[in-house]
């Protein structure tokens, strides 16, 4: 009847995942405790899937690279104040890196952290995450969840896609209200991302910069790679004949092996082309901020397709803007060249495969040698090896030398399969980037993590052990931070800070949760033990012995750090 409809009851707790639901947001990655505890049985309970890590950096990290492989929010769901704060690092993460995701964190009462009262962990935590993301919000009233989330989802994913904060105070969960009405409160959100359109002249414009080009270069970053405009990116690189160049996240967008990859030709075509068309990359520190030694004396003119009109001139100037959608930017660019557009020279491409089939027949005697302890080219040789026998794989790579000789050693040949440490370079990503991974994508994982690396996120073993993913970790053990060779000047007891326990069974920890561990100690063990577990599809960790003397300070990146007048004395 009427009256008994008018009566039943819906709360905050089932609101939320209600919406979530409603909007296709069906994985939340978090950590329970208080307030969220009963929220998470009740989601799970709904058929959410609820992944619980052991930290919740680990968990926000996962939803980060969920959002950029779905192009959906990934949700990852936090207790307050030091839960939060965990979550928060990984929301920024998101936020530099331009991954859409919304980090809901319980909070406490508004009464008593306003007038801070010392509630239990009490923080006004919607102040603190404002600078960090791109919007944050706050639900106050049952009634307002819907809207609250749609807004989220839209901050995430609109435009330049980043991290959002969602606010819930414990009393929100526990709110009642007319089923009903609460159904009505909730909104379906459509078209998250609206097509974002180029004004025609920012196309003939760019168009009549390329004609002009003499030594023309394509730069790809992991923005083109999360448009998913895969086949328009492709139709545009082989009409243009333009050698094209992917950032770390964008390899695999068209096959490092296509003939006009510039990728082992990276110093020559930087310093000696004349045009240069980014493509959802951005001029930071990763491209020398577009000036400088690496960029050489020729002029050039930069063209640069990105949905922020503020990322425009923000290093140089920018001749070409072209703002909207990639997907968008690049059909309308292959509309603009029609059918009798002139490739790029051949002389300039020619020189361009030339200095990269040099590149890459000098690197191939060293990606075979069987060294034992390792050295970082005898083991990437062999799982440079693995990925090309299995493309589909997923890839995650974080660490020093293990991620820059990674980087350049294996190729990729699908988009979006390399997943990394991204715009900050920073550790920590590795173990929740395994986890969504193969939740997201339900392939198998390898994982190829320094050793150092794989400790900021190592106990999420357990998590991967718990839920039997596909995951298989390779740490590259070489008993150190860039090396493990320091020595302590004093002769005191105490290493150098830069040294751990030598001879680390990191095998060890992932038997403890009952997957498969396997120390390797040469190419050939590893490429056994890797395709072992790859076929298998069991939680592994490999134990890769490195020559502790093998690796150089700071990977490729030495130079960023400063140096001391005096100690050169
Ligand atoms: P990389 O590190 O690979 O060079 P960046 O993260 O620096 O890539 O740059 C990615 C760029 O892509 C950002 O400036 C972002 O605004 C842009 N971007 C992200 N998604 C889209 C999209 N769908 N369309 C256009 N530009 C996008
Ligand atoms: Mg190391």
């Amino acid at each position: 009847t009427n009256a008994a409809a008018e009566q039943e009851l819906t709360d905050g707790f089932h609101l939320i995942i209600d919406a979530l639901k409603l909007n296709g947001l069906n994985t939340i990655y978090g950590v329970p405790g208080i307030p969220i505890t009963d929220f998470g049985r009740m989601a799970q309970a709904e058929g959410i899937r609820v992944l619980s890590f052991r930290h919740e950096q680990a968990a926000g990290y996962a939803a980060s690279i969920a959002g950029y492989l779905t192009k959906k929010p990934g949700v990852c769901l936090t207790v307050s104040a030091p839960g939060f704060l965990n979550g928060l690092t990984a929301l920024a993460h998101a936020t530099t890196n331009c991954f859409p995701m919304i980090l809901i964190s319980g909070s406490s009462e508004r009464e008593i952290v306003d007038l801070q009262q010392g509630d239990y962990e009490e923080m006004d935590q919607l102040a603190i995450a404002k600078p960090l993301c791109k919007a944050a919000f706050r639900v106050l009233h049952a009634a307002d969840i819907g809207i609250g989330l749609a807004r989220a989802i839209r901050a995430a994913v609109s435009g330049r896609p980043g991290g959002v904060y969602l606010d819930l105070p414990a009393k929100l969960f526990g709110q009642v209200m007319n089923a009903d009405a609460g159904k009505k409160s909730l909104v379906k959100v459509i078209d998250a991302a609206p097509a974002q359109i180029p004004a025609p002249d920012s196309i003939k414009r760019a168009l009549d910069v390329l004609k002009s080009a003499k030594k023309p270069l394509i730069i790809l970053g992991k923005g083109a790679a999360y448009a998913q405009a895969d086949d328009a990116v492709k139709a545009l690189v082989e009409t243009s004949g333009i050698p094209f160049l992917p950032m770390s996240m964008a390899k695999g967008l068209l096959p490092d092996t296509h003939p006009q990859c510039a990728g082992a030709a990276r110093s020559t075509v930087l310093k000696d082309s004349d045009v240069v068309m980014l493509i959802g990359a951005r001029l930071n520190w990763l491209l020398s901020h577009g000036k400088g030694k690496s960029w050489g004396d020729a002029p050039k003119k930069f063209i640069q397709i990105d949905i922020e009109p503020k990322e425009m001139d923000s290093n140089v100037e920018i001749v070409a803007p072209v703002v909207g959608d990639i997907g968008s930017c690049v059909a309308a660019l292959l509309d603009g060249m029609g059918k009798g557009w002139q490739k790029a020279p051949v002389d300039w491409a020619n020189a361009v495969t030339k200095k990269r089939e040099e590149n890459v027949a000098k690197m191939a005697p060293r990606l075979m040698n069987n060294n034992s302890p390792m050295d970082y080219h005898g083991a990437l040789g062999v799982l440079r090896t693995i990925i090309a026998e299995r493309p589909d794989a997923m890839l995650v790579n974080e660490g020093a030398n293990t991620l820059d000789l990674a980087r350049g050693i294996v190729d990729m040949y699908q988009p979006r399969k390399r997943i990394d440490v991204g715009t900050w370079g920073i550790m920590g990503i590795g173990m929740g980037y395994c986890i969504a991974a193969a939740v997201e994508t339900g392939k198998p994982v390898l994982a190829i993590e320094g050793d150092s690396a794989f400790g900021f996120s190592g106990m999420e073993v357990e998590t991967i052990c718990r839920y039997n993913l596909p995951v298989c970790i390779v740490v590259f053990n070489n008993d150190g931070i860039y090396r493990g060779t320091d020595v302590n000047p004093t002769g005191g007891s105490d290493v150098a800070p830069t040294v751990f326990v030598k001879g680390s069974r990191y095998d060890k920890m992932m038997e403890a949760f009952g997957g498969v561990g396997t120390n390797a100690t040469s190419p050939d063990e590893l490429k056994r033990a890797v395709n072992a577990a790859m076929d298998s599809g069991k939680p592994t960790l490999i134990n890769a012995v490195i020559d502790p003397a093998a690796g150089s300070e700071s990977g490729r990146i030495g130079n960023l750090n400063p140096q001391s007048v005096l100690s050169k004395k």
